[in-house]
């Protein structure tokens, strides 16, 4: 008998223990600059969401630093209103995005509020409740198919001597005020030209940069119809600089998740020189010892796994990709500091501005002969290859010869004569932003520049010459020439008679 009761009472203060739900919670110890210093929650993750109780509501924190016996968070949004001793809830989740259809043609924030003002309807039931971790790891090598398919930029110089494809990590690297964001937003505009491929879903991430700079981009985006395919996420100079290191990640967990449906995505992150100094910021504040620049010993490694996770997945897949273009700023043309030169490594190639060409009027002012594009070439379409080999080349020689021939007082026929058609080839690659060409358009008009149509031009009329060349071209042999060639994506041996033909009643006019 009395053992029974025994039984039953440990039964029940077993059971009763079981029914306690313990739940952890911890305190800010201390908080200031957006960084809390959180006792108590010594099991968190990194990178976990917490919960913090403040006076007036909630605010929301991440994880960064895991140290014994406190936890370093940083505090998106608001940090204001966050005081030393106030609760704090793990949550158990580690930051996620929510990701899906309805972001296209919107403006949002890291977090993935929306900053154009439109609220958000989320009709499909399902994107409901799809989030994306804002941390992943990337496609592992056995799901990843090498680049093969062409993201046209519309940029002359860009599409025929540093082609980009589908997939490929892209650098646009140069000072300031030199046209880099202008390139990036003509590839994005360019997307709709291009008919002969799937349209990317774009992404444009604005880190740091003014939100009137970022209205603006956004209005050009929509006057020129883009908006239809792009997600613009801004952290703004005025964010905090946790949600300046956020937005990358969040905007790539987006595209991961087009890429993910077997879709192709393009993700511009304008820049990652503004996202190093907020990362700096962070850890400063946070303690981590400085390294070179004062810069923390990971920021390697945080950039190198950002781009990491694009990629190109194979058939079996999905056959999705996420290409991405990101943006460095130099100071005074400085590629070997720091954090250019970890860019540059990470990437598959760089597209280098430069002050002298910009100066000189030569816009965009992409340095062909330094610039590359170590995968890019596979993606390019045959018609664009077989015109292109010859620009590079003719291009290269000039700059050789133009560098040489200064000192010469006298030049013989032929070395003038190339000289002359590097300045041809120069003036024909200008390009005003804004206004991207179709590929099988700068496959005429590089064809024509190659082949001496406009030789006899003076390189002020250039410019002008190819476009009323081009106007000829599509008024009178469209079919025959550009429409041939967006469909097969080759320059054939009739195609190329049509365009004889073509060049010589239009010199006759
Ligand atoms: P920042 O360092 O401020 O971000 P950036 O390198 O991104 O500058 P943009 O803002 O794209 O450069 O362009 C700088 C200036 O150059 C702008 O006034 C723009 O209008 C002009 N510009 C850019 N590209 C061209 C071009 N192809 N032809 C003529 N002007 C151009
Ligand atoms: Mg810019």
């Amino acid at each position: 008998m009395s053992n029974d009761v025994i039984t039953i009472l440990k039964n029940e203060i077993e059971n009763f223990r079981r029914e306690i739900k313990a739940e952890k919670i911890g305190h800010v110890l201390e908080v200031g600059d957006g960084i809390a210093k959180i006792s108590g929650i010594s099991g968190a993750a990194s990178q976990e969401m917490l919960m913090i109780e403040t006076s007036g509501g909630e605010a929301t924190a991440i994880t960064f630093n895991l140290e014994e016996d406190s936890v370093g968070a940083i505090i998106l949004g608001d940090a204001t209103s966050v005081k030393e001793g106030d609760i704090v809830r793990p949550t158990g989740r580690v930051l996620s995005v929510r990701v899906g259809e309805e972001l296209i043609g919107r403006v949002i924030d890291p977090l993935g509020k929306d900053q154009d003002g439109r609220g958000f309807i989320f009709t499909n039931e399902k994107s409901k409740e799809v989030f994306y971790p804002v941390e992943r790891s990337a496609p592992s090598v056995i799901a990843r198919e090498s680049v093969g398919v062409p993201i046209h930029t519309g940029i002359k110089a860009i599409d025929a001597m540093i082609p980009i494809g589908r997939g490929q990590r892209q650098l646009i690297i140069g000072d300031r005020q030199l046209g880099k964001t202008s390139i990036a937003i003509d590839t994005i505009i360019n997307q709709k030209n291009d008919t002969r491929h799937k349209t990317p879903i774009c992404i444009y991430v604005a880190i740091g940069q003014k939100e009137s700079k970022v209205a603006k981009i956004v209005a050009t985006l929509k006057e020129a119809g883009a908006m239809e395919y792009t997600i613009v996420v801004s952290a703004p100079a005025s964010s905090s600089a946790s949600l300046w290191y956020l937005a990358p990640y969040s905007a790539t967990a987006i595209g991961e998740y087009f890429m993910e449906q077997g879709r192709d995505a393009l993700i511009v992150y304008d820049d990652l020189s503004k996202h190093a100094w907020a990362y700096r910021e962070l850890s400063l504040l946070l303690r981590r010892p400085p390294g070179r620049e004062a810069y923390p010993g990971d920021i390697f490694y945080i950039h190198s796994r950002l781009l990491e996770r694009s990629a190109r997945l194979n058939k079996a897949h999905g056959g999705g990709s996420l290409t991405a273009l990101p943006i460095i700023e130099t100071q005074l043309g400085d590629v070997s500091a720091y954090i250019p030169t970890n860019v540059i490594s990470i990437t598959d190639g760089q597209i280098y501005l430069e002050p002298e060409l910009f100066y000189q009027g030569i816009r965009p002012a992409v340095n062909a002969g330094i610039s590359v594009s170590r995968v890019g070439s596979s993606a390019q379409t045959k018609a664009m290859k077989k015109v292109a080999g010859r620009l590079r080349l003719e291009l290269a020689q000039f700059r050789e010869l133009a560098a040489f021939a200064q000192f010469a007082s006298e030049l013989d026929e032929s070395t003038r004569r190339r000289i002359e058609r590097g300045r041809v080839l120069t003036e024909i690659l200008k390009q005003p932003e804004l206004h991207p060409m179709p590929f099988e358009q700068q496959v005429v008009l590089i064809w024509a520049a190659t082949n001496g149509i406009f030789d006899a031009t003076l390189p002020a009329e250039v410019a002008a010459r190819g476009e009323a060349f081009l106007d000829y071209i599509e008024k009178r042999y469209r079919e025959a020439t550009t429409d041939k060639i967006r469909a097969s994506g080759e320059l054939g041996k009739d195609t190329e008679e049509v365009l004889v033909k073509a060049s010589e009643e239009f010199w006759k006019l």
